[in-house]
């Protein structure tokens, strides 16, 4: 089984070790370890030295120690419950070694009379004899135990012992890779190779030696091959050719003229990357990152009208019916009246649905809004040339691939994303596309006043929604999601909605996800038009509604929500040209750790800013919204102490990208670190 000179012996499953059965592999199986790759990633914790100790004379009772001795005699006791015991000793004295419920055969085999043994174990003493009780570690051959062992976190059923043996079964067989990595690079992790690399991870002198060039190397490894996997997404799309779009700037004259405000540079800068890359014969990729509020579906809407002119169909989804229909009525606003548009809704009548299904197929309506129903199988465009999704940060690289086939090689993708995230993990969530990015807001916002307040204070906050409903001026009043968890001490819309309509009677509205999209739409459009000031609602105002009268946002239970959530939901306020407040209201004192990420909050605005000081403060495995995103876990690599590594694959990538070198030589890496089928058409 000795090197096979590839990879294939780390991708074969466990039963290819000796001492792996069909036990243990089930057992290893439950825990996501499934072949000897996986295996690699399971570190030690800690270790036991079991190296030759001592002496007999020079015993420590209370530590591990191993000794070399010699049986000399055995006393079984014929009763019960009493243990089986071995006299032993060497030149410099005596210990006994005790056996409770053992057999005599067994105590026999293991030290026979009169032979030099190693035994390994904790040394206790006994009306002042030596003892070690239960020795695990016995053996003739000496090099078998004194040697330190590892101790990982085991799973049930699995010892320490046949663990050790299976994990140095693998490292010394470990294949010996190619070499993927350039000189220039491998200096810079002082030539480990991945074999060194990996051997000295489980070394137990290194057990958490994170600094040293044989972690990086591998961390980098990782790194990398999850950049090379997205930036291979995107050439690939890059070469789909397509129809280029041509179109004049009219209609961005045309929108432009019905605004009441002038685009953020930003702005123009993200629709001239956007016009490009339809105006180009490559099908377009592209991600839309701009802060809640930046304005980015402006930009969708006047590239859409591009695209309508240049005689394709546009499909904008939204993760919303409400949202939808509020793109919707804003294109209605802005687009010429020649223009068909439609809102595909859950709620329209079986005839009107019908209805447009019929036109989309026959090119009679050239855009179409909704959920991600309009991407039924029945709904069949004539002729589909964009597709904008809104708001969808969850969807993974492999969800966004798949959405971006379904539309066709003359289709064009525009992600928008207000989800920020932190500058190193952008290769490795958005790798697979484009990027614009609007960093700029439009000049008219005020900074939202962000303030904190414990519960029982709640009467300083009733004072002030007073003052603001005086002056016209509209509040969200956000409450954690209702019956998530009958555990949860959350506070209950419903019963805020009651408390707060005696105080304002008639002024309050009540939305939450009980609610029936018909009656949440009223109730939504009504808050529109100012019938109500205040609208009470679980955190389904978070994304994209956009009331530009609302300037007061109170948050209960703030603690309940991530920083980045918190962010994105003060940004529903501060859209119009009033000052804006936000109150994060808390029920208890906030932990020091607690303040401190509220204060990140207070003093900073930006998204991007909020969520890298997040992500410092938390780490990364908790931020809003990776769990569902379909980014992975990295194994040793952190976005946080290895920032430099991200960098420097990223500028990897850049260089090859701009080379168009061949990944042929990344074969192995690809294959041990992405299993993912994806790769079966790369390399
Ligand atoms: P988001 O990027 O969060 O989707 P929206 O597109 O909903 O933001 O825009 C938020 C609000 O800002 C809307 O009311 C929109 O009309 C307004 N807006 C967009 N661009 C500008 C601008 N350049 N100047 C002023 N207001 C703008
Ligand atoms: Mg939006």
């Amino acid at each position: 089984m000795k090197n096979m000179n590839n990879f294939n012996y780390l991708l074969s499953d466990l039963t290819k070790l000796t001492g792996v059965g069909k036990k243990t592999m089930e057992i290893l199986k439950k825990k996501k370890v499934s072949n000897i790759f996986d295996l690699l990633w399971r570190l030690p914790k800690s270790y036991t030295d079991r190296s030759l100790t001592s002496n007999i004379c020079d015993l420590q009772v209370g530590e591990v120690q191993t000794i070399k001795i010699t049986p000399i005699k055995y006393q079984f006791p014929r009763i019960r419950n009493l243990p089986n015991r071995v006299n032993c000793e060497d030149e410099t004295g005596k210990i006994d070694c005790i056996f409770f419920n053992s057999y005599e055969g067994y105590v026999k085999k293991i030290l026979p009379l009169n032979e030099q043994i190693s035994i390994s174990g904790k040394i206790t003493s006994y009306k002042g004899r030596y003892q070690i009780t239960n020795p695990t570690y016995v053996s003739k051959n000496s090099s078998l135990i004194e040697t330190v062992h590892n101790k990982y976190s085991l799973t049930e059923g699995i010892n320490e012992k046949t663990y050790n043996k299976i994990i140095n079964q693998i490292l010394k067989n470990l294949p010996s890779l190619t070499e993927w990595h350039d000189q220039e690079i491998l200096k810079k992790f002082d030539n480990e190779s991945w074999n060194s690399s990996i051997v000295k991870l489980h070394d137990p002198k290194n057990i958490d030696n994170y600094k040293s060039s044989f972690y990086k190397r591998l961390a980098y490894d990782e790194i990398l091959a999850s950049f090379l996997v997205n930036s291979e997404i995107r050439k690939k799309i890059k070469k789909i050719k397509k129809i280029s779009k041509k179109f004049t700037e009219e209609p961005y004259d045309e929108i432009t003229s019905k605004l009441n405000f002038k685009l953020t540079n930003d702005q123009k800068a993200s629709l001239i990357d956007i016009n490009n890359d339809l105006n180009s014969n490559s099908k377009m990729f592209r991600l839309l990152q701009g802060d809640v509020g930046s304005g980015k579906t402006i930009v969708s809407l006047i590239s859409s009208l591009n695209v309508i002119n240049s005689g394709f169909q546009v499909a904008l989804m939204a993760p919303t019916e409400i949202l939808a229909r509020q793109h919707f009525s804003l294109a209605k606003e802005l687009f010429p009246n020649n223009i068909s548009i439609k809102l595909l809704s859950s709620k329209s009548e079986n005839i009107e649905k019908k209805k447009i299904i019929n036109e989309l197929k026959n090119n009679k309506v050239q855009m179409v809004f909704g959920t991600h129903a309009i991407f039924q199988k029945k709904i069949i465009f004539s002729n589909l040339g964009y597709i904008i999704i809104d708001e969808q940060h969850k969807f993974g690289v492999r969800q966004r691939k798949l959405l971006s086939d379904k539309g066709g090689n003359n289709c064009d993708v525009l992600l928008m994303s207000a989800t920020p995230i932190p500058r190193t993990l952008t290769m490795s969530v958005y790798g697979d596309m484009d990027v614009s990015i609007i960093k700029e807001k439009p000049s008219n916002r005020k900074e939202v006043k962000t303030y904190s307040k414990l519960e029982s204070k709640i009467d300083d906050v009733l004072n002030f929604v007073k003052k603001e409903i005086n002056f016209g001026n509209q509040v969200f009043w956000v409450c954690p999601l209702i019956e998530e968890s009958k555990k949860i001490d959350h506070q209950s819309s419903i019963s805020k909605y009651k408390f707060l309509e005696k105080i304002f009677p008639n002024k309050v509205a009540l939305l939450h996800g009980k609610i029936k999209n018909e009656e949440k739409e009223q109730i939504l459009n009504k808050f529109l038009n100012k019938k109500y000031s205040i609208l009470v609602s679980t955190t389904i105002i978070e994304v994209g509604i956009d009331f530009p009268n609302a300037n007061v946002i109170i948050i209960e239970n703030a603690n309940k929500f991530g920083l980045s959530q918190l962010h994105q939901l003060r940004g529903r306020v501060g859209r119009g040209t009033k000052q804006a407040s936000c109150i994060l209201m808390f029920k208890s004192n906030l932990s020091s750790n607690a303040k401190k990420r509220i204060n990140i909050l207070k003093n900073s605005n930006d998204g991007f800013e909020i969520s890298e000081e997040d992500m410092k403060l938390r780490g990364f495995g908790d931020l809003l919204g990776f769990k569902q995103s379909g980014i992975k876990y990295f194994k040793l690599a952190d976005p946080i102490q290895n920032e430099d590594l991200f960098l420097l694959a990223e500028k990897e990538i850049k260089k090859m990208e701009k080379k168009n070198s061949s990944i042929h030589k990344y074969k192995a890496l690809l294959k041990l670190y992405d299993q993912a089928d994806i790769i079966n058409d790369i390399v």
